[in-house]
């Protein structure tokens, strides 16, 4: 796949200045629109997830006109419900030396040096007042004896600043964002469109001016239109078909706004969870995830010996192997995600790894029974443990879990300057949609941090100031038009093949060459190969695919082959960012740059930039954002 080279990104809006000012620089210097001027301004926001619940129930709350769209048919099942573990914030109740300055430090050295310092400055500062609103809205956080929030560890940090209900953080959190939305809904000033999808973005006059959606259940073509656009359409980890995503996560609303003209930022960085159920079968459509807070109590081991085919409990303490522990001992089983994974990718690679196919490592309570007892450990993981049951058949308060990396979470997403404002002008990003805040590896707990930052806080200031130039009139006809044949024509080709194969077999066998050629590991000879292998695959689907049923009906063979369509055009994009991003750093790792001890090897010389990706008739063009870094010196990461 060729691509070239266009001009560097210099300016991201970012006011200069002492690190700690620049996000009260920046909010007193966005222009205000006054109440009277909110209710002549039209805002969608696509997505309802954590990111954009909270950014609709709070522009609603402001007094703009929003509608909120989303596929699921509520609101509150947008797949951040599925977060478990918990969310990150600088409150430091521990008094266990935690600070705003901490968690700022802990991101950028987690994410490999290669995000922006402004952002995660700002995103540390906002951490403390989502949890403030949160505790308003009455999410239920855990709390300790003395009454105060409780917390735990996650991977990354030496502190302990995760708040968590349980392992159901991310549904208690929706479900406060959900109530703010509803209580909107009742105001009047959101209407909520479930069961629609996007599936173009209207720009007119060089502005993102509103979307194209069809309506899933009766199939019918509508058009909205708005001063400004909002996408909070999540991650697209489900290029790799398994991952531990929800099954609809997709990539079409990012993609439609990247062909739009929005820059596709870092597509490449993606994050493999180091503690997943491994996959059982060829069958198997789905991964699930086993909370790193797990890894807070629960120890990794091996047994030390190659192809050791005993029982856990028959396994002796000397002869067996808590690597984390041993290559890491500062860290020891919380050092980041990217790490993990790795070192369990290892010792799989030496022949030590246990369960089928020796794809597996242990994560055992034992000890942490022992020391707390079983009640405690089942009040901290009790669903965590109930899932694993269910799902393995084996009991985790008795043998150890099994756990292999899986794909998580995808740190790349459309290109965002300081105001969360895309190339194109008018179309915001937030939540896991974007590339902001994260660099090469996020750090456990920190994506729901962000999307609350993003929505409660960031967006509902920075997208004021480009409305205070509104209302911006009429919308182009004839981009509207362009925009909705566009989508007719989509869903008639798919339509029209009528071959053999479904979007789905489609999908997994894209799934799997990623996985295999720009997983865990990449090289320039596997990465060449599934850029030859990309566009053969999408040219069979386009002339294979089989869609049953029509248009006009609820049809879910039609929604998932647009959606496999567009994780092709996004799967070579990631191949060419990965091929010509020569360097490792955080959850891209490339197996000729890593160090004498198998880490990650960074090029700061020639990599310490953001890639942006601009999509072009005559195909890619990078843009590159240099990455400066004037508060944490860039270092080779250690966590030992
Ligand atoms: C199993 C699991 C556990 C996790 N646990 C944690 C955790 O403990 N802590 C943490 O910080 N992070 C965690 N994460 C990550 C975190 O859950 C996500 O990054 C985050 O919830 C994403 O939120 P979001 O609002 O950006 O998107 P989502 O919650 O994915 O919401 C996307 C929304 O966009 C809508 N949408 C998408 N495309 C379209 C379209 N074309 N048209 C209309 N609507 C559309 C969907 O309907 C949905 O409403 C976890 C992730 C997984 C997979």
């Amino acid at each position: 796949m060729k691509y070239t080279e266009g001009p560097e990104i210099r300016d991201t809006k970012a006011p200069a200045g002492p690190i700690e000012e620049r996000w009260e620089k920046r909010k007193f210097s966005a222009k205000l629109v006054n109440p009277a001027n909110k209710r002549k301004l039209n805002v969608i926001v696509v997505g309802t997830g954590l990111a954009g619940g909270s950014a609709a129930a709070t522009l609603g709350e402001l007094g703009y006109n929003v509608k909120s769209f989303c596929y699921q048919d509520s609101p509150r099942r947008a797949h951040s419900i599925a977060a478990q573990g918990g969310i990150n914030a600088a409150k430091n109740y521990r008094g266990d030396g935690d600070s705003i300055y901490r968690l700022f430090y802990d991101t950028v050295k987690g994410g490999d040096f290669r995000a922006r310092e402004s952002n995660v400055y700002r995103l540390a500062q906002v951490s403390v007042n989502i949890i403030d609103q949160a505790v308003a809205q009455g999410v239920p956080f855990a709390r300790e004896y003395g009454g105060l929030l409780d917390t735990r560890s996650f991977g990354g940090a030496q502190v302990s600043r995760t708040f968590y209900a349980r392992g159901q953080t991310g549904q208690q959190l929706l479900l406060g964002a959900y109530q703010a939305l509803e209580r909107q809904v009742a105001a009047g000033t959101v209407t909520m469109h479930t069961r629609h999808e996007m599936l173009d973005l209207i720009v007119s006059d060089g502005r993102a001016r509103g979307i194209i959606v069809r309506d899933m259940v009766t199939g019918e073509i509508e058009r909205h239109y708005a001063d400004a656009v909002v996408l909070a359409t999540g991650g697209y980890g489900n290029v790799f078909f398994l991952s531990t995503n929800a099954k609809g996560c997709n990539t079409t609303a990012i993609w439609r706004a990247h062909e739009r003209g929005a820059y596709f930022a870092n597509p490449c960085y993606t994050q493999i969870h180091p503690t997943c159920i491994p996959v059982s079968g060829e069958y198997q459509s789905k991964l699930t995830l086993m909370s790193e807070s797990l890894r807070n109590d629960g120890r990794v081991w091996v047994p030390l010996l190659k192809n050791d085919t005993r029982a856990p409990g028959d396994i002796p303490e000397e002869e067996r192997d808590y690597y984390l522990e041993r290559i890491y001992p500062a860290f020891g089983n919380l050092v980041p995600r990217d790490i993990a994974s790795r070192a369990a990718k290892n010792v799989c690679d030496e022949g030590r790894g246990v369960g089928p196919g020796g794809l597996g490592v242990y994560l055992d309570f034992r000890d942490a029974i022992n020391r707390l007892g079983r009640d405690a450990v089942e009040k901290k993981y009790g669903n965590l443990f109930e899932m694993y049951e269910r799902i393995t058949g084996e009991n985790p308060y008795d043998v150890p879990m099994r756990i292999y990396p899986a794909v998580h979470y995808t740190m790349g997403g459309l290109w965002v300057d300081y105001d969360l404002q895309s190339t194109v002008p008018g179309l915001f990003v937030i939540g896991e949609a974007n590339f902001s805040d994260h660099g090469a590896n996020r750090l456990g707990a920190s994506a729901l941090m962000q999307g609350l930052a993003d929505g409660y806080f960031v967006l509902p200031t920075t997208i004021g100031d480009y409305l205070a130039a509104g209302p911006f009139g009429d919308v182009d006809e004839e981009a509207v038009a362009e925009a909705e044949i566009r989508v007719r024509n989509k869903i008639d080709r798919l339509l029209s093949v009528n071959g053999t194969r479904t979007p789905d077999s489609f999908h997994r066998e894209l799934g799997k060459l990623m996985w295999d050629y720009c997983g865990m590991e990449r090289t320039e000879e596997s990465l060449r190969k599934a850029l030859d292998r990309i566009p053969e695959l999408r040219a069979e689907f386009w002339q294979n695919v089989k869609v049953t049923g029509t248009a006009e009906e609820l049809n879910q063979v039609l929604e998932k082959a647009g959606r496999v369509a567009d994780f092709f055009d996004l799967a070579e994009l990631m191949c060419l960012d990965a091929l010509v991003r020569t360097e490792s750093c955080g959850g891209h790792f490339r197996a000729e740059s890593q160090d004498a001890d198998g880490e990650a090897l960074r090029d700061d010389e020639n990599f310490a930039h953001v890639s942006a990706w601009e999509h072009t008739p005559d195909g890619p063009v990078l843009h590159k954002e240099a990455l400066e870094y004037e508060y944490v010196k860039m270092t080779q990461r250690s966590y030992k």
